[in-house]
C-alpha cells in the first residue's frame, strides 16, 4: 500500500473509527462490507491505515460486472489483504432467481435477499459492528441515516463513518491514496451494484438513480432500508 501524507479530514476519519470500535476492532467483533465503490475504498484505506484487523468482506452475488471483479483483485493486491467473498446458497437461488427481478419489486427483493441479505446475515452473526461507506448525499432516502445506528434485525450496530462526506472529499482521498477505482465510474456509473440492476446515471440524477432504475422504490436492496 502506498499513500502520501494526509491532513485534516482523513486523519479525523481514522481517529473516529479507532475511537468508536475501541477494543472491538477485531475480526470476531467487526465487519466491513465493501462493494469497491469509491466510498468503500476510502473506508478500507482508513481501517487498514489505522492498523485494524477487522473482517473485510464483499458480496459475490454471481452478477457483478467483470470490471468490479477486476477492481476486487486490484484492491487485494494494492492493500495486500484478502477480502473474503460472501456467496449465496445455491438452494436459496432455486426459489429466487434472476427471472423475476424485472417483473415485480417483490421478485427483485427475493433475489437481493438470496444473493445479498442471507449471506451477509451469516457473516454478521455474532458480530457487534458493521462498518459501511454509506453517505447521506447518495440519495434522499439516506439523508436520515445516523453515524451509528442500532440494527436489531442484524444483531449489531451499524457504523457509517463517511456519512457526511461530500463527493469532493471522497474523490480527494481516492486520488491522494492511489486506491484502485472501478473503471465503470468513467462510463457514467455512480453507484455500482449487480450488472442486471445497474445503469449509468444521467447529468443531474441522484447518485443511486441507476440502481433498479425501473422501480419507483427507495433504491435499496434491503441491507440498510427496504
Ligand atoms: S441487485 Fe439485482 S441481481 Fe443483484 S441480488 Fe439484487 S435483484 Fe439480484
Amino acid at each position: 500500500m502506498t499513500s502520501q501524507p494526509l491532513f485534516g479530514q482523513p486523519l479525523a476519519l481514522i481517529d473516529r473509527i479507532v475511537e468508536v470500535l475501541g477494543d472491538e476492532a477485531t475480526k470476531e467483533d467487526a465487519v466491513l462490507t465493501t462493494s469497491f465503490s469509491m466510498e468503500d475504498q476510502v473506508l478500507t484505506w482508513a481501517v487498514l491505515e489505522a492498523g485494524l484487523d477487522i473482517d473485510l468482506v464483499s458480496l459475490d452475488t454471481g452478477c457483478l460486472f467483470p470490471a468490479t471483479l477486476q477492481t476486487w483483485k486490484d484492491t487485494e493486491r494494492f492493500f495486500g489483504v484478502e477480502i473474503r467473498a460472501l456467496r449465496p446458497d445455491s438452494g436459496a437461488l432455486d426459489s429466487a432467481g434472476l427471472s423475476q427481478i424485472y417483473a415485480s419489486t417483490e421478485g427483485r427483493k427475493a433475489c437481493c435477499n438470496a444473493r445479498k441479505i442471507m449471506p451477509l446475515k451469516a457473516a454478521c452473526s455474532g458480530k457487534k459492528w458493521w462498518l459501511t461507506g454509506l453517505r447521506q448525499a447518495q440519495s434522499e432516502n439516506r439523508q436520515s441515516f445516523q453515524h451509528i445506528e442500532e440494527a436489531p434485525a442484524w444483531g449489531l450496530r451499524k457504523f457509517h463513518p463517511l456519512l457526511e462526506w461530500d463527493d469532493a472529499a471522497v474523490e480527494a482521498l481516492v486520488s491522494s491514496s492511489g486506491v484502485p477505482v472501478n473503471p465503470l465510474y468513467q462510463l457514467g456509473y455512480s453507484s455500482i451494484g449487480c450488472a442486471p440492476c445497474t445503469r449509468p446515471v444521467l447529468p443531474g440524477e441522484d447518485a443511486r438513480a441507476g440502481r433498479w432504475w425501473w422501480e419507483s422504490s427507495a433504491k435499496e436492496c434491503g441491507l440498510h432500508r427496504s
